[in-house]
C-alpha cells in the first residue's frame, strides 16, 4: 500500500533533495518478500484454545483483505498448521494447500475478486517447547512444585507458527486476539483485556483491537502470574512474573515509567497505547522482545531482588531502555524489510545507552558502553565482515541480520558519532520528523537519513549511508609536521583497518573527525578524502583525533606525536585516554605497534584510577596471561602483571566505599579475579578467609561483593570446599543466588573438579527455569579445561542447546563455538565439526567465527614472542 502521507513525503524529499537521497526511501510496493502484495490484510480476528500439556492448540482466524488486484489466488504463511473449513465471505473455497517447508498456504478461490473481502477459517496447530511462536515454558514455583506458563516469541518470523498470517514486516494490519485459558491463569496481550468470561474451569479472554503492526510484534502471555502495577501520565504500567516473585518487579516498574516520560518528550510523540506491561518469562528465552505493549524480557533481565548485584541492575536498567526505545523505533516505525534490522536494533541500543547515561550519572554509562564498541570493532575489522544493511532475500534468513556486533553496536557507535556531528538538538528534531512521517507505517534507511540531512542542512545521506552500507571502518594515520615556531599541521589518510594489518582495500569513508589539542574543546573535521592536512595546534601539546572516544574507527600517531601523548597520558581527559588505550591495543592485535607502545602507557598510568582505562589494560593483561600459559617465561610475566595492577587493587581493597561509583566496584572485581587468576596467593588468602565468614553468616557479605568471592573460592576449590559451593548451589532458594554458585564452580583448576562440573551440567538438579546453565556452565569450564569442555559439549550438543531452540543452537555453533573452542583442538578439525554442524542459513557466520578463531591462534603466537621480548628488554634495562 502506498498511503497518503507516504506519497506526500517521497514527493518533497525528491523535490527538494538531490535524486540520490530518495533512491531507497521505503515503498510497500517495492519492499522485499516473498509473499504477493496483491492481497494484503488489514484486520485479523484470531480465536485460540490452547492446551499446554498436550502442546496442541486449536483455533479460528477471520482476517479481512483488501485486493488490490482481481486474483483467484491468495497467499499467506503457515507453518505446521491445518486448516479447514475456509470460507471467502462465508462460502467454500475451490482449493487449500499448505506447504511447510515454504511455510506458505495457498487459497484458490473459485472465481477472481477484488475489493474487501473476509477469509475464514478454522485450523489446529503446535505450541513450541522453545521460544519460537506460542510456546509452553515450565519452572519451579517459588515454593515448590512445577508449573507451566505459555507465552510468544514471534520476531523474526514464528507468528505463523501460532496463527496463519501475512508475516512480513510490511503487512501491517489490525490484530484483535481472543484466547481461552485456564480460569486461574492471568493473561496479558499487546491491549488491555476488553472482555473476560468464565465458563466451567475455563476463562475466554478478549483482548483490545491491536492498532496497525507488523506480525512479529504480536504478544500473549498467560499463567499463574502476577503483577505489580502504576499509573503515569495516562499510561497504565504493570511487571508481571510467576507468583511469588512479582515484588521483584519494583525497581523495573518505576524505571519504566521514568523512561517512558523521557522518551515522550524525545519523540515529541507520546506513547499511543494505553498500557505497557514487561513480562519476566523464566527459561530459555533469551534477552527480551520489544512487542508493542507486552514487552517480553527473560525474568533474569528484569526483576531485581536482593540477590541482585549493581551490574544486574545496570542489566536491567538499559534493557528496558532498549526495549522501551523500540515502542517507537521498531513497533510505531517498522522496518521495510529484514535488510534494515538495525534501523531497529542500532537506533534502540544507542537510545538505550543515551537514557541510561542520562538518568544514571553515576554508571558513567558511555565508558562501560566502550567495550561494546570495541567488541564491534573487533568484530567488524574481520575481513569476513558483513555490513550493516544486509541483503537478505527470503525472510527465513532473517536471523543472520540479528548480530548484535554490527547490527546493534556497531549501528549504536555510529549514530552516536552522527549525533556528535550535527549536535544533539538537531539530531533529535531530525528523529522527531522522521517520527511524526513514519508513525504506523513503514521506513528504509534513507528515511531516516533523509530527515537527519533535511534537520541538520548537512548531506547525512552521503556522509551516513557508506558506513551501513560497506563492511568495516577506516584507520586514520597521522603524521604531523612542526614549523619553525612550534605550530603543528597533521596529514590524515585513511585506510580500512583489518585485523591482521593486511594491505588496504579501496574502502573509503566521509569520516567526522572529533580533534582535541591539549584540554582544548575539540572540533569537527570531516575527512572526506583519502589523505588530508589540518592545522592541530602545538607540537608540543597533547593531540586527540578521536576525541572522548565518540567516533567509530582507530587513529595510528606518528612516533613523535604518540610520544608527547604517552607522556601527557596520565592527566588526559578520560575519553580521549580510552580511544588511545583501544587503539593501540588494537594495533599491537593486527601487527601494526609493537607490544611495548602499549605497555608504555599501562606504566604511565601512575597514581590515575579511571577505571575504564584500568579495566582496558588488565584486558590486556589477561590475555596475553592466557597466551604464555605453558610457555617457558609464563612465570615471568604473570609476576609482572600482578606488579603492575597490584597496587591499584590494594588500594581499592576488598572493600566498597559508601561513596565510591559502581565502574570503581567492577575494576575492584575485575582485578581481584585476575589477581587469583595470576596465582596472587594473598588474594586467594583472604578470598578464603573471607568464604569461611560467609559460610557462618551469609548476610554478611553483600550482593555485590559474593559474585567475585565465589568465582575466586570456585576456581581455588579443593574438593571439601567444592562440595560446600555445589550445597549452597542446590540449597539456593533464590535462582540468581543459585547461578551464582553454580558459575563459580564451573571456574574450578582441579582436574577432577571438573569432572564433577560436567555431571552437574549434564544432572536434572537444574530446575527448568535455569534451562540455558547447563551449556553456560561448560561454555565457563573451556576457560581452565579447553579439551573437557570440547568433549562434553560435541557430545552432549542436543542435550545442552534444547534450551536455546533451533535458531539459537544455529548462531552457538556459528558464532560462539569457534570463539569458545579455538584453543580446545586443531583449527581444522574445529572447523571440520562446526561445518557438519551448521545449518545452511548461518554460513557466513561460522566464516567470521572461524577468521576470529585463526586470528586469536595467530595472535596467541605473536604474544608471547612479543612479551618475552619485552620482558627480556625490561630486565636488560634494569641491569
Ligand atoms: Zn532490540
Amino acid at each position: 500500500m502506498l498511503d497518503r502521507t507516504q506519497f506526500y513525503f517521497a514527493a518533497l524529499c525528491c523535490a527538494l533533495a538531490p535524486a540520490a537521497w530518495c533512491g531507497a526511501t521505503f515503498s510497500f510496493e517495492s519492499a522485499p518478500g516473498r509473499l504477493p502484495k496483491n492481497v494484503v490484510p488489514i484486520s485479523y480476528d484470531v480465536r485460540i484454545v490452547p492446551d499446554a500439556d498436550a502442546l496442541r492448540l486449536t483455533g479460528t482466524e477471520s482476517v479481512q483483505l483488501q485486493f488490490r488486484a482481481a486474483t483467484a489466488t491468495v497467499q499467506f504463511n503457515s507453518l505446521n498448521e491445518t486448516l479447514n473449513h475456509v470460507l471467502l465471505d462465508g462460502k467454500p473455497v475451490k482449493s487449500v494447500t499448505s506447504n511447510d517447508e515454504q511455510q506458505l498456504t495457498t487459497v484458490t478461490l473459485t472465481r477472481p475478486v477484488s475489493g474487501l473481502h473476509t477469509l475464514s477459517f478454522s485450523y489446529s496447530g503446535k505450541i513450541e517447547t522453545q521460544p519460537q511462536g506460542l510456546f509452553a515454558q515450565k519452572y519451579t514455583k517459588p515454593g515448590g512444585g512445577q508449573a507451566v506458563l505459555l507465552s510468544t516469541q514471534m520476531e523474526a518470523t514464528d507468528a505463523r507458527r501460532m496463527f496463519p498470517c501475512w508475516d512480513e514486516p510490511s503487512f501491517r494490519a489490525y490484530f484483535h486476539l481472543t484466547v481461552t485459558v485456564p480460569k486461574a491463569w492471568a493473561t496479558v496481550g499487546n491491549m488491555p483485556i476488553a472482555r473476560r468470561t468464565v465458563h466451567g474451569e475455563l476463562a475466554t479472554v478478549s483482548f483490545l483491537r491491536s492498532p496497525k503492526m507488523s506480525s512479529y510484534l504480536v504478544e500473549f502471555t498467560a499463567g499463574d502470574l502476577r503483577d505489580v502495577s502504576a499509573a503515569r501520565d495516562g499510561t497504565r504500567f504493570s511487571v508481571w512474573a510467576v507468583a511469588g516473585h512479582e515484588q521483584d518487579g519494583a525497581v523495573a516498574l518505576a524505571s519504566a515509567q521514568d523512561i517512558l516520560a523521557d522518551y515522550n518528550e524525545y519523540f515529541a510523540h507520546p506513547y499511543p497505547l494505553p498500557k505497557l506491561d514487561s513480562i519476566a518469562v523464566p527459561g530459555g528465552f533469551s534477552g527480551a522482545m520489544e512487542n508493542w505493549g507486552a514487552i517480553t524480557y527473560n525474568d533474569r533481565v528484569l526483576l531485581v531482588s536482593p540477590s541482585s548485584t549493581m551490574q544486574n541492575r545496570q542489566t536491567v536498567f538499559s534493557i528496558q531502555a532498549h526495549e522501551m526505545a523500540h515502542q517507537w523505533f521498531g513497533d510505531l516505525v517498522t522496518m521495510g524489510w529484514w535488510d534494515d534490522t538495525w534501523l531497529n536494533e542500532s537506533f534502540a541500543s544507542w537510545l538505550a545507552a543515551k537514557e541510561t547515561a542520562a538518568r544514571n550519572p553515576a554508571w558513567r554509562w558511555w565508558e562501560q558502553e566502550d567495550e561494546s564498541r570495541e567488541s564491534a570493532m573487533a568484530a567488524d575489522a574481520r575481513a569476513t565482515s558483513h555490513a550493516i544493511e544486509q541483503h537478505v532475500t527470503n525472510e527465513l534468513e532473517a536471523l543472520n541480520s540479528f548480530d548484535s556486533d554490527i547490527t546493534y553496536s556497531k549501528g549504536e557507535a555510529l549514530l552516536r558519532m552522527l549525533e556528535a556531528y550535527i549536535g544533539e538538538d538537531v539530531f533529535r528534531q531530525g528523529i522527531r520528523s522522521y517520527i511524526k512521517n513514519r508513525a504506523y507505517s513503514n521506513a528504509a534507511a534513507a528515511d531516516l537519513w533523509n530527515a537527519l540531512g533535511q534537520a541538520s542542512g548537512k548531506n547525512i545521506p552521503a556522509v551516513a549511508a557508506p558506513w551501513i552500507e560497506k563492511p568495516g571502518f577506516p584507520l586514520v594515520s597521522v603524521n604531523a609536521a612542526c614549523d619553525s615556531s612550534g605550530n603543528r599541521s597533521v596529514t590524515l589518510r585513511q585506510k580500512r583497518f583489518l585485523l591482521n594489518g593486511g594491505s588496504a582495500n579501496a574502502a573509503e569513508w566521509q569520516v567526522p573527525l572529533r580533534i582535541r589539542t591539549g584540554t582544548a574543546a575539540p572540533r569537527t573535521v570531516l575527512l572526506d578524502a583519502r589523505e588530508q592536512k589540518t592545522a592541530a595546534g602545538r607540537c608540543d601539546e597533547p593531540l586527540s583525533v578521536n576525541a572522548d572516544a565518540v567516533g567509530y574507527y582507530r587513529v595510528q600517531y606518528d612516533a613523535d606525536t604518540l610520544a608527547v601523548n604517552t607522556r601527557a597520558f596520565p592527566s588526559a581527559v578520560d575519553g580521549d585516554r580510552i580511544a588511545l588505550l583501544d587503539d593501540q591495543w588494537a594495533l599491537v592485535g593486527s601487527g601494526e605497534a609493537p607490544l611495548q607502545n602499549f605497555l608504555a602507557l599501562a606504566s604511565s598510568m601512575g597514581a590515575d584510577r579511571d577505571a575504564r582505562a584500568w579495566q582496558q589494560i588488565v584486558r590486556a593483561l589477561a590475555i596475553i596471561e592466557y597466551a604464555e600459559r605453558g610457555a617457558p617465561r609464563y612465570q615471568t610475566f604473570a609476576a609482572y602483571a600482578r606488579a603492575l595492577i597490584k597496587p591499584v587493587a590494594d588500594e581499592l581493597g576488598w572493600d566498597a566505599l559508601p561513596t565510591e561509583t559502581p565502574d570503581v566496584g567492577d575494576l575492584r572485581d575485575t582485578l581481584l579475579r585476575d589477581l587469583s587468576r595470576w596465582d596472587d596467593q594473598a588474594t586467594i588468602g583472604e578470598a578464603r578467609r573471607r568464604f569461611a565468614a560467609f559460610i557462618q553468616d551469609p548476610h554478611g557479605v553483600s550482593a555485590d561483593a559474593q559474585a567475585t568471592l565465589l568465582a575466586i573460592v570456585g576456581q581455588n576449590a579443593d574438593a571439601a570446599t567444592f562440595a560446600q559451593l555445589h550445597a549452597l548451589a542446590k540449597g539456593a532458594k533464590d535462582d540468581t543466588f543459585m547461578q551464582r554458585c553454580y558459575m563459580a564452580l564451573a571456574r574450578v583448576r582441579d582436574p577432577e573438579l571438573a569432572r564433577q562440573v560436567v555431571q552437574i551440567a549434564l544432572s536434572d538438579e537444574i530446575p527448568p527455569q535455569a534451562n540455558t546453565l547447563g551449556l553456560r556452565l561448560i561454555f565457563t569450564l573451556a576457560r581452565e579445561h579447553p579439551r573437557l569442555s570440547w568433549d562434553t559439549y560435541i557430545a552432549n550438543q542436543d542435550q545442552l542447546m534444547k534450551s536455546v531452540g533451533s535458531d539459537g543452537r544455529a548462531l552457538v555453533i556459528a558464532q560462539q563455538t569457534p570463539v569458545a573452542y579455538w584453543d580446545a583442538l586443531p583449527l581444522d578439525q574445529l572447523e571440520g565439526w562446526a561445518h557438519a554442524n551448521t545449518p545452511k542459513g548461518v554460513s557466513d557466520n561460522l566464516a567470521r567465527g572461524m577468521e576470529t578463531a585463526h586470528h586469536l591462534a595467530a595472535q596467541k603466537q605473536a604474544l608471547v614472542k612479543a612479551a618475552d621480548a619485552y620482558l627480556a628488554s625490561a630486565k636488560q634495562a634494569a641491569r
